[in-house]
């Protein structure tokens, strides 16, 4: 057997069952493939099957509140991708009548669809031949035929593209889908499983000894830390959340206002009443922030101070917070103040 003949034999007899797997439908496709960027598997299932329960098509998910979309995404993280996800299908309802296009210069216009998610969607629902490279595909690829191109660099994408384009069968649809589960489960990033690898044998780097050597990576600079107090304004029983901006980072979810910590102490210190929680940190992919979380009775001039950018807030109990959609960094404090409440 070829390498193409022994790895498609190896996903047919241990790929994981996944949804997504037992349709056809391109929009059904497209929904997990963004929900699987930057996201595992297993996480996404539960939150697949949720949002496909209540947006079955393309029509009804364009014509949801933007709102009710976060609210299904909530806990996914990188909230873009369900902004995304909503202009996109408003979109193809719109030019497409509902229907997911299976023409690549058409897809590439869907807001959201990259490279890697192309490839993905057009091989896997319409058997397009394209290739459907990440980083997963990239080390398995560099380990076996020896590409010491750096993967940190946009520009080499293409020779792994180029590669797996020599590779691809007649029909995609598997093939594509073979290389990422062979990353995910057996040529994993630290500890990859060469003695239950289907083309072990046609392994460069695995033959030479050499395959941990592989991918070549630049290192990233370590996420900057941000520090600042969070800030929750207390009203009886209720907190003060506010909406944010409509660009940048968690734009238009629901948090507490952030104050940052350099310089902050003079303003905190004049509030008459103040409750200083553990730390909450929260990883972004860029950058970190290091919160304290602070609890302080409302008063008006220092609320009018720190909440004089706020476009849209509410004072919220703890119950109604579960039905705003609340960025997840934001919903780690809200837990501390949980558990505050119970001692
Ligand atoms: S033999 Fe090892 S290094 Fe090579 S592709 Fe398989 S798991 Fe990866």
């Amino acid at each position: 057997m070829d390498y193409t003949e022994r790895l498609l034999t190896w996903f047919d007899a241990y790929k994981r069952e996944m949804p997504w797997r037992n349709t056809n439908d391109p929009y059904a496709i497209w929904v997990s493939e963004i929900m699987l960027q930057q996201t595992q598997v297993d996480t996404v299932i539960p939150y697949y099957n949720k949002f496909m329960g209540r947006f079955p098509t393309v029509h009804s998910l364009a014509s949801a509140p933007l709102e009710e979309v976060y609210k299904y995404w909530e806990g996914l993280g990188y909230y873009r991708r369900a902004e995304n996800l909503h202009k996109g299908a408003k979109m193809v309802d719109e030019q497409y009548g509902g229907v997911f296009p299976g023409d690549i210069e058409q897809v590439k216009k869907i807001p959201g669809i990259g490279p890697y998610t192309l490839g993905a969607i057009l091989s896997i629902a319409f058997h397009i031949p394209l290739p459907a490279v990440d980083g997963n595909v990239m080390r398995i690829l560099a380990r076996q035929f020896l590409i010491d191109e750096d993967i940190s660099i946009t520009k080499n994408r293409k020779i792994f593209e180029d590669k797996v384009m020599e590779l691809m069968p007649e029909d995609p649809n598997r093939f594509n889908q073979a290389l990422m589960e062979l990353g995910a489960l057996v040529c994993t990033p630290k500890t990859p499983k060469c003695s239950e690898c289907p083309v072990s044998t046609l392994c460069k780097g695995h033959i030479n000894g050499s395959a941990l050597q592989y991918p070549v990576k630049t290192k990233k600079i370590k996420n900057p830390s941000e520090f600042y107090y969070a800030i929750l304004f207390k009203k009886g029983n209720t907190y003060w959340m506010e909406k944010r901006p409509e660009e940048g980072l968690l734009a238009r979810l629901w948090g507490f206002p952030l104050v940052e910590k350099e310089g902050a102490d003079n303003i905190i210190n004049k509030a008459c009443y103040y409750e200083v929680l553990q730390d909450v940190s929260h990883v972004f992919t860029h950058k970190k922030w290091e919160m304290t979380p602070i609890i302080i009775e409302w008063e008006k001039t220092l609320f009018s101070q720190l909440t004089a950018n706020t476009e849209l807030g509410a004072f919220v109990t703890l119950e109604e917070m579960k039905s705003y959609p609340i960025a997840t960094a934001f919903k780690k404090i809200i837990k501390k103040v949980i558990k505050e409440d119970l001692k």
